[in-house]
């Protein structure tokens, strides 16, 4: 297995170090032909316009965009989620728009601006996973063929999955905790529906 992590700006290092403890091979992406021959894509967390503009500069915005088309499965955090989205509430430059769900970016505010939260999140068994929030976006609204893994305990829905794309709002790589990482694994390797 074969996992490639979009390596223009934000927190790549961070999937990459979990993607190795989990013994996976992994490409750094930063040119289209790094994209040749992936199982599965990671979009890290970082500033969303940043990522978008680099990502149009090295003509790796229409290849990751048909790649998910054609059932790719793609992790996005944070910023990663609001590139995957279909629509949301501010970003000037043009994201990928693949995944059925409206996200609001720095959706917390000046002081939540960053937080740390234990989450429920069911998939993953019972056991709470740590939750990084760092001026995280939130999913506002999904369609009906988006499950919701998680949400705050105001509701709000923080982590998403629609077939083979996964998306969250916190940054699992942030921590110690290898399960959604392995989650999105499964999913490359075909086990969870
Ligand atoms: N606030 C950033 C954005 O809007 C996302 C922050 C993050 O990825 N940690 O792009």
């Amino acid at each position: 297995m074969r996992i490639g992590v979009l390596a223009a700006q934000g927190a790549f290092a961070e999937h990459i170090a979990i993607l190795h403890q989990l013994k996976v091979e992994v490409t750094p992406v930063r040119l289209p032909a790094e994209l040749v021959g992936l199982d599965g894509l990671i979009i890290p967390g970082g500033e969303s316009t940043s990522i978008s503009r680099l990502m149009l500069d090295y003509n790796l915005a229409s290849e990751i965009r048909s790649l998910a088309k054609n059932g790719l499965p793609i992790f996005g955090t944070c910023a990663g989620m609001i590139l995957l989205a279909k629509r949301n509430s501010a970003l000037a430059a043009e994201p990928l728009g693949v995944m059925d769900i409206t996200v609001r970016r720095n959706a917390f505010g000046r002081q939540r601006d960053s937080f740390e939260t234990e989450l429920s999140i069911p998939v993953l068994g019972e056991k709470p996973f740590p939750g990084v929030f760092i001026r995280a976006p939130v999913i506002e609204q999904v369609n009906s063929e988006v499950e919701i893994l998680a949400r705050l305990a105001d509701g709000t829905s923080v982590a998403v999955r629609q077939g083979k794309l996964l998306a969250s709002a916190f940054h699992p790589e942030l921590t110690n905790d290898l399960r959604f990482h392995q989650y999105f694994l499964d999913i490359v390797a075909g086990g969870t529906t």
